[in-house]
């Protein structure tokens, strides 16, 4: 009996996660343009001319140690100013700069996601155009920046581009221990690190990962999005992911993170820090997918408006009970209210998203959740004919 009811419950689960399209999101997607896309990686990998501040330029390499380096930061920042954002940026030492490009949630302008890309690249060679590494992700995060534009969120984004990855992650290793110290709360990371190539054309991406702070449910949400919006990408998850590039210090720092690449272990770029890693080695069509599925993610987690409770709790009424709390399997909610029984529990996230929602009509009700869920912080919150209370809940 008991198990019977489990899997009812666990297929019920499943259905709520694998049907929760959001429309606006599937909007911002169809908005990608592959041609946009390329131009951007055009630009910065030198192949077509750009203009920065009026003046007619080619950028040869992003290399730290060139001219060309500050040639594209200012280049990114020119196009975040034209699509209307508020623009900041982080000095590390002498020569060292990332770009940060801001905007700003209708609703919880302090909880901000980061999406994020190092535009450095190798060689050091006078002609080097870093496509794939990493052309392809600073205009992955540029292209996000002209269709976030046109929507609004509850949540804060900003977009990174990191400098001296190449020398040893210098940018964010700087800066990620300074994120909170404004009283901002980073919700999460999305780092985009070559997703040009797919040499042997099967469509699969990394999703690198670690069990850090909420790492794995971003990890989740990527799948979930690869399937709900039909990117069709393959999606192979690395956990403990790869520590060598911008996501990493963001682990060490014990922040939630993730980062999308092509397959780094089965299907290398030989090109990679080559004068040869160029536009035209890109599988276009696993680009534009890996872009989306990172625009998805990002646009689920920032657009949560809906499926949002604000994440702040309230005094749970004295005649209810919760317990056990820490919970491992299952948890059971008790009114001793005469009156009031329990309508509706829903279950939500760290970010604001519906797990699942029960309908009850009693004093009591058992939620049974060993199959599906990460240990991690969730909330319940829980809906009498009178009133509705939020509870932090603690699965280990
Ligand atoms: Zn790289």
């Amino acid at each position: 009996m008991k198990k019977i009811k489990l899997i009812v419950i666990v297929i019920s689960l499943l259905n709520v996660i694998c049907s929760a399209q959001n429309p606006q999101v599937q909007n911002l997607l169809n908005d990608v343009r592959l041609d946009s896309l390329t131009n951007f990686v055009r630009q910065l990998s030198g192949e077509k001319s750009v203009k920065i501040n009026g003046v007619t330029d080619t950028i040869k390499s992003r290399h730290y140690q060139t001219i060309g380096n500050e040639k594209a930061f200012q280049f990114m920042k020119q196009e975040f100013i034209r699509y209307g954002y508020q623009i900041d940026s982080f000095a590390f030492n002498t020569n060292g700069k990332n770009l940060f490009a801001i905007k700003t949630g209708y609703k919880y302008p302090n909880r901000r996601f980061m999406f994020g890309a190092h535009y450095d690249n190798q060689p050091t060679t006078t002609i080097a155009p870093g496509a794939d590494d990493n052309a392809s992700g600073s205009s992955t995060v540029l292209e996000a920046g002209r269709i976030f534009s046109n929507y609004n969120f509850p949540y804060t984004i900003v977009f990174a581009l990191w400098d001296e990855e190449e020398p040893g992650l210098l940018g964010s290793i700087a800066y990620v221990p300074a994120i909170g110290s404004n009283n901002d709360t980073l919700m999460g990371y999305i780092n985009v690190d070559m997703l040009g190539w797919d040499g042997n054309n099967d469509s699969i991406a990394d999703i690198n990962v670690r069990p850090v702070a909420n790492s794995i449910t971003l990890s989740n949400r990527a799948q979930s999005c690869n399937s709900i919006y039909n990117i069709q990408l393959g999606l192979h998850i690395v956990n403990p992911g790869n520590g060598s590039t911008d996501h990493a210090p963001f682990w060490y720092n014990n922040f939630s993170a993730i980062g999308i690449d092509e397959e780094y272990d089965n299907d290398f770029n030989p090109y990679w820090h080559t004068p040869a890693d160029s536009l035209g080695q890109f599988n276009l069509s696993f680009y534009q997918k890996c872009s989306k599925l990172a625009y998805a993610t990002l646009a689920d987690l920032a657009m949560d408006t809906l499926n949002t409770v604000g994440i702040s709790e309230n005094t749970f009424a004295a005649q209810f009970q919760l317990y056990p709390n820490p919970f491992t399997e299952q948890i059971t909610i008790h009114s001793d209210g005469q009156n009031e029984l329990i309508k509706k529990v829903t279950l939500f996230d760290c970010t604001g998203r519906i797990i699942f929602e029960k309908q009850v009509d009693n004093h009591y009700t058992t939620l049974f959740m060993s199959e599906i869920f990460n240990n991690g912080v969730y909330f319940l919150k829980v809906f009498t004919s009178e009133n509705s209370f939020v509870k932090k809940i603690i699965k280990q």
